[in-house]
């Protein structure tokens, strides 16, 4: 229907002939003169309407309104001097229309589509007319880039692509599944895929020895602004792999994503700390490293202190850490805003010292004595203007509290740049957690993740074995993760019985797994990263909604199809289900 997009216009097209559709994105009335901006999914180019060039053409686009679906004919002429638009890449031209076609006509619109502070359930309602948005309009079209990049590099590296199931068994990733009950096997229920986690694993037992997927993954979590109930991962596995080899190839995708996304060449290879490194300096394993802000253990500066406080914490074989914050020089009423920020974080109290001169000025400086100052002076080395902040408890809080409190200083004070990406692996994460709520060891990444050592003979605490898994972060996000797995049978039951899991249980959940790693398993390992996340982070938004087709709410509600809704008594029939509420 059309010779040309509107969007490829340019000053070459002078004096030829186009055919063109698209929707009328702006209308205007220049007193004999109409002037249309045609829109299609590659930009948009200014129409003119004269009696000079058609009549008929003319009269018709006076009826024109908002968002009508036309298609036109005319001639490319370079705009008259002066009237160039320089904003826009066909800014150099406009089409002077001989025939005028109203395809569709458009209701009045729930929103301007120019209008930038629009609610986002009415957007997402409207998600269409949303996405017509030459802004929003752009980041799927980087977002179906992203899918093309993907898919090249994988396959460039020998990488066969595959599709697992979505009606499946459970997959241990920690969350919650989504259930659909199985009309065939009534009373009985499918699960969603947390991932495919279990099926790349078979798919290495088959011989495939390099897997990749951009795959679908269901979650029943409750929401956030980094995490949708179904989102999409580039799932990845390899056999015959160390972690080195996973980590390699994990960061030549990036490196193609942030080149074909960004045009920026990113350095390679990223650094490594490990988890407990990650811990003991940004005090979370998803370190922001914009920013070189580190927590500093102080324990030893006070082990004798007659600082009430302190020596509470120092008998009770806590931790006491500061960050040194340098040169800012922040005012009585700031330093008042941070106590009360750390606190708001879960800690007891902070101390602040403020270096004057040679001295420390805080509100506890009289209760300290001078070797601790020369001692903590020793350690942390602050300049005239700097200022301490400490925090003292048991440890797991300290670092917890110091961990967001750096993130507080470094929003509020530091200069972060919008477009500066910080990647990092933290490695060699601990194998087990241990959960309050359950009460016993959990697995930190998932269960089929193999430990660093023999953990037959490991004689320390569960906490501590290592694991062969690993993070990628990305300013403070986790953007991807991944682990050497267990490949042999009686390994995983080890694992199995660490975790408390009987090995009835065992069999009933994951048998077909037990069973395929006894007929010859190659060593495996592999990764996944949140695609949507890491679209996020590149593109510079706040939410995966913003790079999400067809986003839910924070209330799991798809505004547009009006999903989740109640189903017919004939179809809860058919399944034997009974609603109880
Ligand atoms: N299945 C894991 C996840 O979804 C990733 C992996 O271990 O490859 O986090």
């Amino acid at each position: 229907m059309r010779s040309i997009l509107c969007g490829l216009l340019n000053i070459n097209h002078i004096d030829t002939k186009v055919e063109l559709c698209g929707w009328v994105y702006r209308w205007r009335d220049h007193g004999g003169v109409i002037f249309v901006d045609l829109r299609d999914t590659t930009g948009t180019v200014q129409l003119v309407f004269s009696p000079e060039y058609s009549v008929s053409a003319h009269a018709l686009a006076k009826e024109l309104g908002l968002e009508y679906v036309i298609r036109v004919s005319g001639v490319v002429r370079k705009r008259p001097p002066g009237t160039e638009n320089k904003d826009i890449p066909t800014g150099d031209v406009e089409v002077a229309v001989d025939t005028l076609e109203i395809i569709n006509t458009c209701k009045q619109l729930p929103f301007n589509l120019d209008d930038e502070e629009i609610n986002e359930s009415i957007r997402l309602k409207y998600r269409y007319l949303d996405m017509r948005r030459p802004e929003i309009h752009e980041i799927f079209k980087i977002r179906s880039l992203a899918y093309k990049i993907v898919r090249d590099y994988f396959y460039s590296l020998g990488f066969r692509e595959f599709e697992t199931p979505y009606f499946t068994k459970s997959t241990p990733e920690g969350a919650r599944d989504f259930i659909v009950p199985s009309r065939l096997n009534p009373g009985q229920f499918y699960a969603l895929p947390q991932s495919p986690q279990l099926f790349k694993q078979i798919l290495m037992i088959a011989g495939f020895d390099k897997y990749f997927q951009i795959a679908r993954c269901f979650r029943d979590e409750d929401l956030r602004a980094d995490r949708q109930p179904e989102f999409t991962q580039i799932d990845v596995e390899m056999s015959f792999v160390n972690v080195d080899d996973v980590i390699k190839v994990s960061e030549g995708l990036i490196g193609e994503l942030v080149k074909g996304l960004k045009g920026k060449e990113i350095g390679l290879p990223f650094p490594r700390i490990t988890y407990n490194e990650a811990m003991e300096f940004y005090g979370t394993d998803k370190p922001d490293l914009r920013f070189d802000l580190r927590l500093v253990d102080i324990t030893d500066v006070f082990q004798e202190t007659e600082l009430g406080i302190l020596r509470r914490i120092v008998e009770n074989k806590g931790s006491i850490k500061c960050i040194h914050f340098k040169e800012k020089n922040l005012s009585r009423r700031e330093l008042d805003l941070a106590v009360d920020k750390a606190k708001e974080l879960g800690a007891e109290g902070l101390i602040w010292m403020k270096i004057e001169g040679n001295s420390f000025q805080s509100p506890v400086s009289k209760y300290l004595k001078m070797e601790e100052l020369k001692r903590l002076e020793k350690k942390v080395n602050p300049k005239d203007g700097d200022i301490i902040f400490i925090v003292a408890g048991n440890r797991d809080t300290v670092n917890e509290v110091l961990g967001k409190f750096r993130l507080y200083l470094a929003e509020k004070y530091c200069d972060i740049k919008d477009d500066e990406l910080k990647f990092v692996w933290v490695v060699d994460f601990p194998l087990l957690e241990y959960s309050e709520e359950e009460k016993r060891y959990v697995a930190r990444h998932h269960p089929f993740t193999a430990p660093a050592l023999d953990i037959k003979t490991f004689t320390g605490q569960m906490g501590d074995i290592p694991a062969k898994a690993y993070d990628l972060v990305l300013n403070g996000v986790e953007i991807g993760g991944g682990s050497i797995r267990i490949h042999k049978k009686e390994d995983q039951m080890e694992m199995f019985k660490l975790l408390n899991i009987e090995e009835e249980e065992a069999k009933e959940k994951f048998g077909f797994l037990l069973e395929a790693l006894e007929f010859g398993a190659p060593p495996h390992g592999g990764i996944a990263f949140g695609f949507d996340r890491l679209l996020m982070m590149l593109l510079g938004k706040k939410s995966i909604r913003d790079v999400i087709p067809f986003p839910k709410t924070q209330k799991g509600i798809c505004p547009l199809t009006g999903a989740p809704s109640s189903v017919t008594q004939k179809q809860l029939n058919e399944l034997k289900i009974k609603i109880n509420i």
